[in-house]
């Protein structure tokens, strides 16, 4: 059953997700800031084949030369640049922009990654949790901050 749905600015490609999120996680690290062209991504991922693409699949960019030394997949829309998600290789699961997805306004993150890479401007709501780098299985070390 459709859970949620999204689609790219000029809608060549839409999305439907039969599934609920598996984790969700704004990223600060340079290259969410460099891809975007922003101050940081907001991803929710789900499970892949919890996600349909419908109409033209996504764009992909591979970078294996990140600063973070994971390589990470790019996915966009060619025709209108909208950034709808990221693959990162090395993890069973399918990140997708939170700007992209219908429901967008529903769905809260409190997990922040990066946190020491982020922007002097960022602030952080008070149930946000903040990590310093990447925060793999729960590993993460958490950043203190002021709130
Ligand atoms: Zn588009
Ligand atoms: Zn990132």
């Amino acid at each position: 059953m459709e859970k949620y749905s999204g689609r790219c600015r000029c809608e060549k490609t839409t999305f439907k997700i039969s599934g609920e999120p598996t984790w969700k996680v704004n990223c600060n690290c340079n290259w969410c800031q460099t891809t975007s062209g922003s101050a940081f991504r907001s991803f929710v991922l789900f499970k892949e084949d919890d996600v349909t693409f419908l109409g033209e699949r996504p764009t992909s960019y591979e970078d294996k030369k990140t600063e973070h030394g994971r390589p990470m997949i790019n996915l966009f829309c060619s025709t209108c640049g909208t950034q709808i998600g990221i693959k990162v290789p090395s993890m069973e699961a399918q990140h997708i922009s939170i700007g992209t997805i219908d429901q967008r306004k529903n769905i809260n993150i409190t997990c922040n990654i990066w946190g020491q890479e982020a922007l002097q401007f960022i602030g952080y709501s008070k149930d946000a949790e903040v990590y310093k780098t990447g925060y793999w299985n729960g590993t993460g070390e958490k950043m203190l901050i002021e709130k």
